[in-house]
This record gives structure tokens, sequence and C-alpha cells, in this order.
């Protein structure tokens, strides 16, 4: 194993029933790197972030994070060891405050107030608007507003590793330059992250590596730059 990769996977495999939805899934994170990881509808996108979390059982193959095998931790044990996985449809609590949302993400260490205070003003600070709103209901915000939300309480935990299932999912595109400008942000202040997007010029555009995903398997992989200026690529994905 190469020594220097944060999330190490190797031959991963998952199944809805008799149905094998990923079919001996490598890849690598390396610490501060920005991976994507894009396909289209139904590739197995979000069955792989859900198999890496173990929300969804893996059938076969190995999962290491930060040197210890993780496979088959229990889902709560990954957050604790130090991955935190924002979902699809990023699952804010609509009555709650967009305060009390945040304060969610910080449940292991609520007790200790100077900490939870000193994070609340960092995530403001990356996020203004959500210090602007942040006594309003969260089920207020727009779309991108949410999505920000979800990334902040995510942060709160302070995690080593960002699993992103699509973002932009939903977005007018203004809003989504806006998002993948702050996943590129968040990278830069050093945070690792895992994306998984549909939309592969917008992700490939902010990422350093790429992997390319079709019926459960990874058919390319390569420096973002290059992956953008592939033929195959830029037929199969971006439109050209
Ligand atoms: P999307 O962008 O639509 O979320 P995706 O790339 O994330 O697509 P997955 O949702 O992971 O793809 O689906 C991968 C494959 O597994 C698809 O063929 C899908 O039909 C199948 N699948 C997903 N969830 C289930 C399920 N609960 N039961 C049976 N098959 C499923």
């Amino acid at each position: 194993m190469p020594s220097e990769a944060l999330l190490q996977v190797t031959e991963l495999t998952a199944h809805y029933g008799p149905i094998q939805a990923l079919h001996g899934i490598s890849l690598e994170v390396k610490p501060g790197e920005l991976v994507a990881m894009v396909g289209a509808n139904g590739a197995g996108k979000t069955t792989l972030l859900h198999t890496l979390s173990n929300v969804h059982k893996a059938s076969g193959g190995s999962v290491i994070f930060d040197g210890q095998e993780i496979t088959r931790t229990a889902p709560h044990k990954i957050v604790q060891a130090g991955i935190c996985h924002i979902p699809e449809g990023r699952q804010v609590f609509a009555p709650l405050s967009v305060e009390d949302n945040l304060l969610l993400g910080s449940f292991t260490r609520r007790k200790e107030k100077a900490w939870v205070a000193e994070e609340l003003e960092r995530i403001y600070q990356l996020f203004p608007i959500l210090q602007e709103k942040r006594r309003q209901a969260a089920g207020t915000l727009s779309g991108g507003q949410q999505q920000m939300l979800a990334m902040g309480r995510a942060l709160l935990g302070r995690p080593k590793l960002l699993l992103l299932d699509e973002p932009s999912m939903g977005l007018a595109p203004l809003l989504v330059a806006e998002i993948f400008r702050v996943v590129r942000e968040l990278n830069e202040q050093g945070v690792t992250i895992l994306l998984v997007e549909q939309n592969a010029k917008a992700a490939l555009g902010i990422a350093d590596r790429g992997y390319v995903l079709e019926t459960g398997r990874v058919v390319l992989s390569a420096a973002a730059d290059e992956l953008l200026a592939d033929e195959a690529v830029q037929k199969a994905y971006l439109g050209h």
C-alpha cells in the first residue's frame, strides 16, 4: 500500500440484492488533494460514497483510511475517525434555525462552549450568508445556501476527509459556480475532499485529479486537466 494515501480503496464491490452496483473500484486520495469522481446518472457514485461510509455494506474489497482498515467499521466510528459524508440532497433540518443546524455538527464536543463558539466563528467567516441568516429557519434558505449550511455543519467536526455527493444537484448555474468556488476554497484551506459529480466540467475544473466511473467501474483516471482535454471524456461528459 502506498503509505502516503489518506484514503486507499482496493477492489471495492457492492450489491443491491443480486444486482452488482460496484465492480471492483480502486482509488486513492492523498492528504490535501481534491479528487473528483465523475460519471453519468446511475454510474454508482452515490453507492460508492455510501459504501465508503459503510451506510451500505461492501460485498468485497477494502477501504483503508489514515492507515486503518475501516471496510466493516460502524458508520458512527467512521465519522469519529474523521470522515464526514455530505449526502446528495443536503438534508438540513428545515424547521431548525441555521445556527441550530450548524450546532448539530458539534455533537461530540457540544459541551465545550469556547470551542463551539470558535468553530462557529470560523464557519461564519467562510460562509458570511449563514451568519446573516443564523436565526432563520433552514427551510427558508435557497438551495445553494442549504448546500453551504450542509458543508458548514460538516466542517464543524474538523473532518480529515470530506465526501461530497453532487453538491451542484438542482442548483442554477450561478449558484453551481459559487458552490464549486467554496469547495475549492475549503480544499485550499487544507480539507481533503472526494467529490462525486455528474457535472464533470465543473468538478474537474476545480479538482487536482479525477476518476471516470461507468456502470460501477473506474474506466479512466488522470490529472483533472488531462481528463478535461481528453476527447472521449469531452464527448461523453462535457457536451462537446
Ligand atoms: P445518481 O447521480 O442518479 O445518484 P449514481 O451514479 O449515484 O447516480 P447510484 O445511485 O449509486 O448511481 O446507482 C448505481 C446503480 O445501482 C444503478 O444501476 C442503480 O439503479 C442501482 N441502485 C441504486 N440504489 C439501488 C437500490 N436501493 N436498489 C437497487 N438498485 C439500486
